[in-house]
């Protein structure tokens, strides 16, 4: 590791890893953080507990804005631990100078999202900063959920399972490339981000065999796969046909040299489901407009542990890697 923090020790993958594992694990170490699951599970598994902060630029863009992603990185991860949303903390750090309307803008779209989530902000913090300490404003939320099906973990994958991805990938990292390179969509290219715990929670109302579920920020959906892949002591196979991407998201990673597989999502989950009952999952997570692509992407085997094999439509064969290097700064 470099003697500085580099860009890079914050993008989801390799370099991010290994600063939380070589720092932040080494001195917290204890066995609920050492499951490495999307939320803490605690008070007998009953509640789920997890924390955030945003840092996105611009704060405003096609779909959401840094309010609205506040509200949904916190509860999603929550939801990924099949906990409905409860309580929230809500830290801001402000830059002087910021205008008002806006944080009441910001304000509003949290609103909007908690009540969706049926959550409610409890406790909270206001810093205020000099000009230029801050880039306008950062925001961190912290929540915790009860609880609705115990045993959630992506700890516990195995060849009984199937690997499926809730919608089309990449969409909320290609936004945000967009809007940041000034690339002028004449199309439909929005962000994905959306609450997550409605669809968890019909899931479990289907009483579908749910092992893992992970929600595919930054890093992408090929960050979870490896991470799963990992944590599981699994091979991870994916057809790559299968894999549904926008056509608007394939012109964004056309043009700047992305793979739509390391690109974040802020609305999109990857469920590792038994395989009885995978396709009714799919049927499940279609009854939401925005899952209509939704897809059963790939198994479980034993070839390579610990990896993730990419199958092309040919018939050759590649790795997929945990992304490394400078991806995308401030993309949540
Ligand atoms: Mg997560």
């Amino acid at each position: 590791m470099t003697k500085t923090i580099t860009l890079a020790h914050g993008n989801g993958g390799q370099e991010n890893n290994e600063l939380i594992s070589k720092v932040f694990y080494k001195a917290f170490k204890n066995d609920i953080l050492e499951k490495s699951e999307d939320a803490a599970v605690i008070h007998n598994g009953e509640l789920a507990f997890s924390t955030d902060s945003f840092t996105v630029s611009p704060l405003f863009f096609n779909g959401a804005d840094i309010g609205k992603l506040a509200v949904c990185g916190t509860c999603n991860d929550l939801a990924m631990m099949g906990a409905k949303p409860k309580y929230l903390t809500c830290s801001v750090i402000i830059e002087e100078g910021f205008d008002l309307r806006n944080l009441e803008k910001i304000v509003r779209s949290m609103k909007q999202e908690l009540e969706i989530n049926g959550a409610i902000v409890v406790s909270g913090d206001t810093k205020v900063v000099p000009r230029g300490s801050v880039d306008k404003i950062f925001i961190n939320t912290t929540g915790i959920g009860e609880i609705q099906k115990k045993g959630i973990s992506s700890n516990n994958i195995s060849s009984d399972d199937l690997i499926l991805v809730s919608r089309d990938i990449g969409a909320h990292g290609a936004t945000i490339f967009a809007a940041r390179e000034g690339i002028e969509m004449n199309t439909s290219l929005e962000s994905d981000c959306a609450s997550l715990y409605p669809q968890v929670q019909v899931l479990i109302d289907a009483d579908i065999k749910i092992t893992a579920l992970r929600d595919a920020t930054r890093g992408g959906v090929s960050a979870v796969l490896n991470e799963w892949a990992k944590q599981s002591n699994i091979c991870i196979e994916v057809e790559e046909e299968k894999i549904p991407i926008s056509d608007e998201v394939k012109g964004i990673c056309e043009l700047l040299g992305f793979e739509a597989m390391a690109l974040a999502n802020e609305g999109t989950f990857v469920l590792a489901i038994s395989k009885e009952d995978a396709q009714r999952a799919i049927e499940v997570l279609k009854t939401f407009e925005k899952n209509s692509k939704a897809s059963i992407i790939g198994k479980v085997s034993d070839q390579y542990i610990g990896k993730v094999v990419l199958n092309s439509s040919w018939g050759t064969k590649r790795f997929l890697e945990l992304p490394t290097g400078e991806l995308l700064p401030r993309i949540c």
